[in-house]
């Protein structure tokens, strides 16, 4: 699998999913319709499938324009509103992209929209925008426990696990993660690798399922320390790993 990283808007990644030698891509989010055709043309690619995760207009702006340009089908959520869509997608599922030979696997993800879908393969996760470098979606449409128990199905995937989330906000994150966690020295580190490559103008993004389970406060619930700071917080005992994550993504709304 070869993976293709586009910006758009601000802060946005568009990722093309292909393979080594064929022209073959999967557009995962095409919030923006422009830099995708662009980047389409000038390398000879050629699109054969849109992968939505969600509805939102910053991964969806771009479809009907791309559908119609490209005659192309469209996946996503099941239980969301997507323009164009020909086929639903919920847990299980499995998308094959043709003439890349390349299965994903459909997660069921509820927690920043009600219908948020994350895409599996290859030791590459596409989780759009439910978990973030160092971070997670907004509780938009779903609950904290609902989040959570996506959450939870995202860190059992294996270490090496590449994350290609769709935005670019790791910097951001890892300022909140210090302050939820100042005695984790690998969230200090990080910090400072991302400010680095943040001021080269280089992307964070992907990063490893390893260095997430080591710094990403959302997938640290059931740490000895984040749960205390959550609890110092809050003024109130915690009893669930799914009261902790409330309390961590309530916090992190009121540094935002
Ligand atoms: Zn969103
Ligand atoms: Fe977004």
């Amino acid at each position: 699998m070869k993976v293709h990283q586009l910006k758009a808007f601000d802060d946005n990644y568009i990722w093309l999913i292909g393979c080594e030698g064929r022209p073959e891509v999967a557009i995962v989010d095409p919030g923006d319709e422009e830099p995708v055709i662009d980047y389409l043309e000038s390398n000879g690619l050629i699109p054969v499938l849109i992968l939505i995760t969600h509805h939102h207009g910053d991964h969806t702006g771009g479809v009907t324009d791309l559908v119609e340009r490209y005659g192309v089908p469209v996946y996503g959520p099941a239980n969301e509103r997507i323009p164009a869509l020909t086929r639903s997608l919920s847990q299980g599922d499995r998308v094959n992209i043709d003439g890349c030979d390349l299965t994903l696997q459909v997660f069921d993800t509820p927690g920043h929209t009600r219908g948020h879908i994350c895409y599996y393969g290859h030791g590459a996760l596409f989780s759009g925008d439910t978990l973030f470098t160092a971070g997670c979606g907004r509780l938009f449409e779903g609950t904290a426990e609902q989040m959570y128990h996506s959450l939870e199905q995202l860190r059992a995937l294996p270490d090496e696990t590449l994350l290609y989330c769709a935005h670019e906000y790791t910097q951001a994150n890892l300022r909140f993660a210090r302050v939820a966690e100042p005695e984790n020295e690998e969230i200090a580190a990080r910090a400072a690798e991302v400010e680095s490559l943040r001021r080269q103008h280089r992307p964070t993004v992907p990063a490893a399922m390893a260095v997430e389970k080591a710094t990403n406060p959302f997938l640290r619930s059931h740490q000895p320390s984040l749960i205390a700071a959550a609890e110092s917080f809050a003024r109130r005992p915690l009893n669930t790993p799914a009261e902790v994550l409330a309390v961590v993504r309530h916090w992190k709304d009121t540094l935002d």
